[in-house]
C-alpha cells in the first residue's frame, strides 16, 4: 500500500517513508491511497484476541512493509502490562450507565491519551528509518505546552538510535506537568526551560529544524532531526486501535450485538483522536455518529454546522487547555478523503493560510455532516458535570472527559438518538487535580503534589502510581535558556 500527499496524489511513498518524513515537502499530509476493510471475520477473532494481538492485526492493514512479528514486537514493548500499562486491558471500556460507557485511554506512563501513540511510535520510527537506509541517530524535537513533551519522553526514552530534547515554556505549564518533566528517566533524554510563553517554545523549534548550517553540522556528528508531533502517520494509526478494540469489549461483555452500530464521543483539540475513529469506521467498524466534542475554542463545531472553518476569533484558555486549538491540523486528511481531491484540499490550506477561513462546498459538507456531528461546552457546564456524574454514578472524570460527557447530552437531548455511545477520555482526573477537586466543591489547594493526595481524600479514589511517586523521584533537569539560545541547547545535548 502505497502513501499519498493530501496537496499533491501523485506523490506516492512507502509507509516507512511517510514515518520518517512525517510532513510532505508540499506541506501536505500523509495519507493511505487506500483504505483497507477489515476481511470478513476479523472482528469476531479480535473479540477473543488481547489489545497488543488486536494493535497487530489493525495495524498491520496498512503497514504492508512492516512483518507481523515485528509489529508484534513492538507491541509487547510499546503495551506491556505493569512496565508501561497499569491496567492489562491497556485501554479499558468502563460501564457508566446504561447506554453510556467511558473508554479510558490514560493508563498509560503519563496518564494521558497521548501514551496510546506515543509509545508506539519510536517503534515504528525506528524500524522505518532501518527500513530507508538511514543510519545516523534521530533527535527528536519537541515544543510542549505540557502533555506532549511528557509522553514523548517516556515513549523515546532508552528507545536505540535516538535521542530527545524537549522544551517547555519556563511559566507555561503546571507544577505537575513541569516535575513529570524534569524528573524524566532515561540516557537518551534531555529537557530545557525556555524564558516565554509556549510560542515562544515553538517557534525556536521550528527556527532549529529550518537551519541548515545546524543540520550540515550534527549529520556531520551522525545525528539528523526528526520530530513526534501529532500529524505523522505513526501517530494517528496507533490510534484507530482502541476505536476497534473498544467494540470487541463491548461485544464480549454483551453490551452490544455484533454489528449494533454505536457513537463515539471525543473531546477534540488537533482532531487526530476523532480521525482516527472514523478510519475505524471506514475499515467496517459499525459506527453510527462521531460526536465531536470542544470547549469555548469552538472553531470545530463551527466548522462542522455550517462548513465555515475560521480561525478569527478569540482564543480562550480553558480547564482543558489540551483542547485549547485553533487550528486543528488533522482535519487536513478529513477534507481529502472525503472530496477525493488534492487541488480543493490545496485551495482550501492556501485561504486558511491567508486569510484564516476557508468554506467548503456544498457537496463536501453534506459528506461531513454525514458522518460527524459536533458541540461545545464551557468551563463551568464541564464541571457540573464532573460534580454530578461523580455524585450520582461514582464516576471521577477529568476536564476533557467532562467536555466530551456534556456534549453527547445535549445531543441526545437535541437529537433524541439513544445509540449506544462511547466518550473517549483523554486524561486521569489526577493530571487535572485543581480544577477536578474545584467541580466537585473544593476551594482550597494544597500546594505542589499535596494536591493528589487531596484529591484522593476528598473523592477517596486512588491516583495512578507514576503521578503518586513524582514526589519522591530527583529533579534531573533544570536548565533554563533564553528563546535566542536553543540552538546552543541542541548542540550542547548532541557532543
Ligand atoms: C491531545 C489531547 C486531546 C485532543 O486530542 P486531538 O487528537 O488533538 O484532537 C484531548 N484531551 C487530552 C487530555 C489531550 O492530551
Amino acid at each position: 500500500m502505497k502513501y499519498l500527499s493530501t496537496r499533491d496524489a501523485t506523490l506516492r511513498f512507502d509507509a516507512a517513508q511517510a514515518i520518517v518524513q512525517g510532513l510532505s515537502r508540499d506541506g501536505g499530509l500523509f495519507m493511505p491511497e487506500a483504505f483497507p476493510v477489515m476481511p470478513a471475520g476479523m472482528l469476531e477473532e479480535l473479540i477473543r484476541a488481547d489489545y497488543q494481538t488486536r494493535a497487530v492485526r489493525i495495524m498491520k492493514l496498512f503497514l504492508e512493509d512492516f512483518s507481523e512479528e515485528e509489529l508484534a514486537y513492538f507491541a509487547s514493548k510499546a503495551y506491556a502490562f505493569g512496565e508501561k500499562f497499569d491496567t492489562e486491558a491497556v485501554a479499558p471500556v468502563h460501564h457508566v450507565t446504561e447506554g453510556t460507557e467511558v473508554l479510558e485511554l490514560w493508563h498509560g506512563p503519563t496518564c494521558a491519551f497521548k501514551d496510546m501513540a506515543l509509545q508506539m511510535l519510536p517503534w515504528l520510527l525506528t524500524a522505518s528509518l532501518r527500513k530507508t537506509g538511514e543510519e545516523k541517530t534521530a533527535c527528536i524535537l519537541v515544543a510542549t505546552s505540557g502533555d506532549t513533551g511528557k509522553a514523548a519522553l517516556e515513549g523515546f526514552r532508552d528507545v536505540d538510535h535516538t535521542k530527545i530534547l524537549v522544551f517547555y515554556p519556563k511559566d507555561g505549564v503546571s507544577d505537575i506537568q513541569k516535575l513529570q518533566m524534569v524528573t524524566q528517566q532515561g540516557d537518551n533524554v534531555g529537557v530545557c526551560s525556555v524564558v516565554g510563553n509556549f510560542d515562544d517554545a515553538q517557534t525556536g523549534v521550528k527556527q532549529i529544524f529550518s537551519d541548515e548550517v545546524l543540520r550540515d553540522e550534527l549529520a556531520k556528528k551522525g545525528y539528523f532531526l526528526s520530530s513526534a508531533n501529532s500529524i505523522n502517520w505513526g501517530r494517528v494509526l496507533p490510534q484507530v486501535v482502541y476505536y476497534i478494540s473498544a467494540y470487541c469489549d463491548l461485544v464480549q461483555d454483551n453490551r452490544i450485538q455484533m454489528g449494533d452500530p454505536i457513537n463515539f464521543c471525543v473531546p477534540t483539540g488537533n482532531f487526530g483522536d476523532i480521525l482516527a475513529g472514523f478510519y475505524a469506521k471506514t475499515m467496517g467498524l459499525p459506527v453510527n455518529r462521531l460526536i465531536c466534542a470542544s470547549n469555548s475554542n469552538n472553531v470545530l463545531t463551527d466548522f462542522i454546522e455550517t462548513g465555515i472553518y475560521d480561525r478569527n476569533r478569540p482564543f480562550y484558555t480553558t480547564a482543558s487547555p489540551s483542547m485549547d486549538i485553533l487550528i486543528s491540523s488533522n482535519l487536513e486528511r478529513l477534507l481529502y478523503q472525503l472530496s477525493g481531491s488534492d487541488a480543493e484540499v490545496r485551495g482550501y490550506m492556501d485561504s486558511l493560510s491567508r486569510t484564516g477561513r476557508y468554506e467548503v462546498t456544498a457537496q463536501l459538507k453534506d459528506k461531513i455532516q454525514g458522518q460527524f456531528s459536533a458541540g461545545w461546552c464551557s468551563d463551568e457546564a464541564a464541571a457540573d458535570t464532573i460534580a454530578k456524574v461523580f455524585g450520582c454514578e461514582g464516576y471521577l472524570m477529568d476536564t476533557h472527559t467532562a467536555v466530551a460527557y456534556t456534549v453527547l447530552e445535549q445531543y441526545r437531548e437535541k437529537t433524541g438518538d439513544d445509540t449506544l455511545s462511547v466518550v473517549l477520555s483523554t486524561a486521569s482526573p489526577y493530571k487535572f487535580c485543581a480544577s477536578v477537586l474545584e467541580a466537585v466543591g473544593v476551594k482550597e489547594f494544597r500546594p505542589g503534589t499535596g494536591i493528589i493526595a487531596q484529591l484522593e481524600e476528598k473523592t477517596r479514589t486512588a491516583a495512578p502510581v507514576p503521578l503518586k511517586s513524582l514526589a519522591d523521584k530527583q529533579v534531573r533537569f533544570t536548565q533554563v535558556t533564553e528563546k535566542t539560545a536553543m540552538t546552543d541547547v541542541v548542540r550542547e545535548f548532541l557532543i
